[in-house]
This record gives structure tokens, C-alpha cells and sequence, in this order.
């Protein structure tokens, strides 16, 4: 068993972890507890809570930072396998659970943990904005808003300290910048916006949809032709630009665009997806033509289990019977054949699903 000598506390009574299916360690992911509790607290709650979920580290707003899960173990913290597997999760304390504001030691700690991290594993954190970088986000790989637009914001600064520190250089009072809009965008992260205009992707090169959309600004590409990226929910509705927008939320009108906007707009034909874990229905398994399906509500119905794979140490996963319910499974690496935009729904493995569970991958 390994933590880091930083954590002043450890709780490691949860049951909410894996092995590493033979990762290294090469990224970390910070999230936020929505909550200002200390570490000991958060340590505590993943403890005794029968919620799925944990983290390696907890960090409080008075900067103490408690151990969770072993570091030999991946969390259940970012909806993602492959993502937890490979990083250490660290949850944040925050006094502004809106935004995920941080106090100054959760900051400091959090640099320090991470620069920790960085010198034992022997990588260097690199935010490239999406789950190919070192440094990466729970909302990269599932319908949230973690780790809120405070932390989002300041993600290409936190790699920029950690890394200076690790490379011995002095950085001024690592006191939190103001978030800023990239220079040449009028709008920045967290803006509820409307707009009459969404592209399919930033670049503008495929299907632009006319109507009337509210959310809030998620994401800024600098220079792309619509860099504004629209969620609502947590979820990515489309990219928009300066020409589409209103700065007067609303409720959109009329209903004609009722079902495309909800479609996750980033999914499209060819891209490869995984599903956030869902669990199995009580209604047994059922064959289907030559598959046995099983009921996953979230999907939009029976779904062959040839294609979902087993989380680990949920119930129903020892004994090895899916049908006992409560087995909780996703969706393994699959091509989005198809997008029907009007009826909301895309084709995986020849069959049409409901695409609010499933995010991109690389
Ligand atoms: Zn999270």
C-alpha cells in the first residue's frame, strides 16, 4: 500500500476500487466535491457511502489532504475505466459549489500533491483540453459539470505550476489568477449564453443547426470559426460563435428542435465511444434474434451484453450472473456507425440507443 507522506489522514475502509488492470500511473484527474468539507470528511464519506464512487486523495478548504484509495488502486471517480486506471483522482474542497471555487490551501496543497505525484511516477503534467492529456477532467468522459468552471479554467495554470516546480523553478504566489476570456473571444467559461446557430464541431465543417438554444459556455477555442462550446446539463449541445449569440438566457420557444438539441452533438459518425457504468434492469436477460440482451434503462432498452463489459466488485459481478440486477456494466470501445439527429438516437454495434450514456474516446 502506497499514499503519498502529504496526506495527513488516511481512510481506506472503501470498498469502491479496482486493481490497475496493469496500468502505470501517467495522468491525474482533480475533481470537485461540490462541498466545503475538509479531506478527513470527504475520506470518511467514500468510507461509510454506498454511492459508487471514491477517489485516491481528498483535499479540504484548510488545504488537509486525506488518502482514500491506495495508489496501486484505481478510484471510481471519473465514469471512465481507463481513465481511473490510469490516474490518481484527487477530489477538492469547495467554497463556491456553483462555480467550484477553491480557497487559496486547497490551491497550494493541490500543486504540492501533484508535484508529489509528478516526481514519483516521473511525468510532467500536459493539459491538451481533451483525455489524451496527462492532466484531465471528469467532465472529459461523462454528463458533469466536475470539476466546475473555477477549476476548469485554471487547469492550464495548474500544469504551468506543477510543472515549473519540477523543474526547480521559483513561480511567483501561486495566488489563482483571474479567469480569463482568450484574448479575441468576447465570451469565456461559465457564460449562460443563447444562441440561434450549432455546429456539429468547432471547425464549422459539418451540418450547422438553425433554431433557439440556451446553456452555458463550456469551452473556448481560440480562432476556431465557432469556439464557443455549448452545455447544458453538463453536456455538450454544440459549438457556437459571437454571431449566433444572445447574452439573454431563456427558455427556448417552440419545440422544433426539441429532440436535436438534445443529442450530444460532439458524438458523430465514426467516432469511437464508451459508456459512463449503468446498471443492469430487474428484468433478467432476454435473447433477442441470436444475442442475450439486458435491460439498460439508459440506453433506451435490451442491449447485447457481447457488447458491455463488467465493472468490477459490483454486485451481481462475483457470482458472475448479470441477471441477479445490480451488476453494473458500460458499453466497451464501439464505432458510432450512424447519428439521427431528429429522433436523437445513434447507431452502435447495429443497434440505435439513446447516446446520453456514451462519450467519446480517443
Ligand atoms: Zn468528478
Amino acid at each position: 500500500m502506497s499514499y503519498s507522506g502529504l496526506a495527513t489522514y488516511c481512510n481506506r475502509t472503501s470498498q469502491h476500487y479496482d486493481g490497475r488492470f496493469g496500468y502505470k500511473v501517467c495522468k491525474i484527474t482533480p475533481h470537485y466535491m461540490a462541498a466545503a468539507w475538509s479531506g478527513k470528511q470527504c475520506a470518511d464519506y467514500f468510507a461509510r457511502n454506498t454511492r459508487q464512487a471514491s477517489s485516491n486523495y481528498c483535499i479540504g478548504i484548510n488545504g488537509d489532504i486525506a488518502c482514500s484509495v491506495d495508489e496501486e488502486n484505481a478510484a471510481w471517480t471519473s465514469s471512465n475505466w481507463l481513465n481511473d486506471s490510469q490516474s490518481i483522482t484527487i477530489e477538492c474542497g469547495n467554497i463556491n459549489n456553483v462555480t467550484g471555487e477553491m480557497t487559496q490551501a486547497t490551491w497550494d496543497s493541490l500543486v504540492n500533491l501533484c508535484v508529489d505525484i509528478c516526481k514519483r511516477y516521473g511525468f510532467r503534467l500536459n493539459y491538451t483540453g481533451n483525455s489524451s492529456g496527462s492532466l484531465t477532467m471528469h467532465k472529459m468522459f461523462a454528463a458533469t459539470s466536475c470539476p466546475g468552471a473555477w477549476l476548469e479554467a485554471r487547469m492550464p495554470q495548474l500544469a504551468q505550476e506543477v510543472n515549473a516546480r519540477l523543474d526547480g523553478q521559483t513561480v511567483a504566489p501561486s495566488a489563482p489568477s483571474t479567469p480569463n476570456t482568450p484574448s479575441g473571444e468576447k465570451y469565456s467559461v461559465g457564460t449562460p449564453i443563447c444562441t440561434n446557430t450549432l455546429s456539429v464541431n468547432c471547425y464549422g465543417t459539418s451540418k450547422i443547426l438553425k433554431g433557439d438554444w440556451s446553456g452555458t459556455i463550456g469551452r473556448v477555442i481560440k480562432g476556431a470559426k465557432y469556439p464557443y462550446r455549448v452545455d447544458r446539463n453538463g453536456v455538450a449541445i454544440g459549438w457556437t460563435n459571437d454571431a449566433g449569440i444572445d447574452t439573454d438566457p431563456h427558455t427556448p420557444v417552440g419545440t422544433t428542435q426539441s429532440s436535436s438539441e438534445a443529442i450530444d452533438q460532439i458524438l458523430h459518425e465514426g467516432s469511437y465511444v464508451t459508456s459512463v457504468h449503468m446498471k443492469i434492469g430487474n428484468q433478467g436477460l432476454k435473447k433477442i434474434g441470436d444475442d442475450l440482451c439486458c435491460y439498460l434503462s439508459q440506453l433506451g432498452g435490451w442491449f447485447p451484453i457481447r457488447m458491455v463489459d463488467k465493472v468490477p466488485n459490483s454486485d451481481g459481478y462475483n457470482d458472475n450472473v448479470l441477471h441477479t440486477t445490480n451488476a453494473v456494466v458500460y458499453v466497451t470501445r464501439i464505432r458510432v456507425d450512424a447519428v439521427n439527429v431528429q429522433k436523437n438516437i445513434v447507431k452502435i454495434g447495429g443497434i440505435w440507443v439513446d447516446p446520453t450514456p456514451l462519450t467519446e474516446i480517443a
